[in-house]
């Protein structure tokens, strides 16, 4: 493509994408306009404790390395080595989450977002329009409405072409599918979730290990806690919307107590205001957005817009970012916007996809097989085999956290790995195991090397 020469692109949605690729499109000389339906999010003070975190990993950090803001917010990154898993009776034990040194970050979601905002404007080429709610587009006229918060008037942009990267809920995707240019597929997930804080001890510091991500996994249900760098740590309670233990089940205090008395006796005395916090926060719903093709014309939706998936993998953000890389990539080869849009959505939805489905195995195994002992022995025998065949035989966890290998690819071989462990462990069971030529002739043939 013929890039930059101060051409406008607009882009809808000033959240966590957003900005990342309107740095990539300065970075080539491209004039950008950003339309946020918030206010600056930077002059606006956030209520005490509310401070939602999110994990980042090396497909973010990569965009974020490229666009220049890494260095810039590293500093304020948590790192996370493994799982801490809290059992029923009160004990702990450690799932490490790859080699020594390999970690995942606790960053503050606000925190990124207004860093991210303020450095966009710093290259002098992109310009933040908040609150400015978008309503609709006309995909025949090239037109994107818009209506200004504060005064209430509507304003219509003629202008091409449009990235979409207004989250989970997109207008534009809506926009699009409701004049049947594109289908949308809604998948709720049944589950819903509830913000909850640990704050500090006496002596401001952390209440519980803050180089892990905890877990108290029961089966249908489970708590998760990440740090702060307040020394807080934001808990994040999972229910099924309906049933036994559910959002529905719990309506008063002392309802509430006692799911915690009984199910997470450990964690009762760390959150003082546990029934102020459950409810006064906002529910939050979780489900998978999946949308077929991504783009029509030159409109192109990217980020949560195109593909929000449920949070169990932490790469929710992670592959928003990595939309912006590979987009900014392809610009390189393809011929216009048009031939751009369509050939990402072709090369990136298969990864969409991918990533949607290993987000919903990774529900379960969170709150249910870290507690199953034939999984913890698959968890073992996969620490050996990436040791023996380096290269080769990567966890799945660590495909997706700490490389960048397709999504698609990584479901591939993921399952691959899966059904060899399973031969492993079954003709260990059966006292006759696999020959170490036998295993070494699988993997060549089944694992090509990874590049
Ligand atoms: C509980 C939870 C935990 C998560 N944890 C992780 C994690 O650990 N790691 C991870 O990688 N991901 C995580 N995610 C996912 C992550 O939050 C999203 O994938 C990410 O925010 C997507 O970025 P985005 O820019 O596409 O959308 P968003 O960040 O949602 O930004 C969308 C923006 O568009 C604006 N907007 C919406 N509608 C309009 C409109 N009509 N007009 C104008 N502007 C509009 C919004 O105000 C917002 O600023 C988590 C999500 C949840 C719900």
């Amino acid at each position: 493509m013929n890039t930059g020469k101060n051409e406008k692109v607009i882009i809808v949605g000033g959240g966590l994408s957003g900005p990342v690729m309107a740095m990539y499109l300065a970075q080539k000389g491209y004039n950008v306009d950003v339309y946020e339906q918030r206010a600056d999010m930077r002059k606006q003070k956030l209520s005490a404790g509310r401070s939602i975190n999110l994990a980042l990993s090396k497909r973010g950090i990569r965009a974020l390395e490229e666009v220049g803001v890494f260095k810039q917010i590293s500093p304020f990154l948590i790192p996370m080595y493994g799982r801490k898993i809290h059992d029923a009776n009160g004990s702990t034990r450690s799932l490490p989450y790859g080699r020594k040194g390999q970690h995942i970050n606790s960053v503050s979601r606000s925190d990124l977002n207004k860093l991210l905002i303020s450095e966009a404007e710093h290259t002098g080429k992109v310009r933040f329009f908040f609150n400015h709610t978008c309503t609709g587009v006309d995909i025949e006229s090239d037109i994107i409405y818009f209506i200004d918060n504060q005064s209430e008037k509507k304003i219509n942009v003629r202008q091409i072409p449009v990235i979409a990267t207004d989250g989970a809920g997109s207008t534009i995707r809506k926009s699009i599918s409701s004049q049947k240019f594109i289908l949308e597929v809604l998948e709720p997930l049944g589950h819903a979730y509830k913000e909850l804080t640990v704050p500090p001890d006496k002596t401001g510091d952390f209440q519980l290990d803050p180089n892990s991500l905890h877990i108290w996994p029961r089966g249908q249900f489970m708590l998760i806690a990440l740090p702060n760098m307040d020394r807080s740590f934001t808990v994040t309670l999972f229910l099924p919307n309906n049933g036994e233990i559910s959002f529905e089940s719990i309506k008063t205090n002392s309802e509430l107590v006692s799911l915690f008395k009984e199910k997470f006796p450990d964690v009762l005395s760390l959150i003082p205001d546990l029934t102020l916090d459950y409810f006064s926060n906002p529910t939050g719903h979780l489900g998978t957005v999946r949308c077929q093709p991504w783009n029509i014309k030159n409109f192109l939706l990217i980020g949560d817009a195109a593909h929000a998936v449920v949070p169990f993998f932490g790469q929710g953000m992670n592959a928003s970012f990595e939309d912006c890389t590979v987009l900014n990539e392809m610009m390189e080869t393809c011929e216009d916007w048009e031939n751009l849009f369509d050939n990402f959505s072709k090369k990136r939805k298969i990864d969409g996809d991918a990533i949607a489905d290993m987000a919903l195995e990774n529900y379960i195994e969170m709150r249910d097989l870290v507690n199953q002992q034939w999984f913890l022995a698959q968890k073992e025998l996969e620490k050996k085999m990436e040791h023996q065949f380096p290269g080769q035989f990567i966890s799945r966890y660590s495909m997706v956290s700490f490389h960048q290998i397709p999504y698609s690819v990584v479901q591939e071989r993921g399952e691959t790995q899966k059904k060899i462990m399973e031969w492993i462990l079954e003709n260990e069971t059966s006292g006759k195991p696999i020959t170490s030529e036998a295993l070494e002739k699988e993997i060549n043939l089944k694992l090509p090397v990874l590049n």
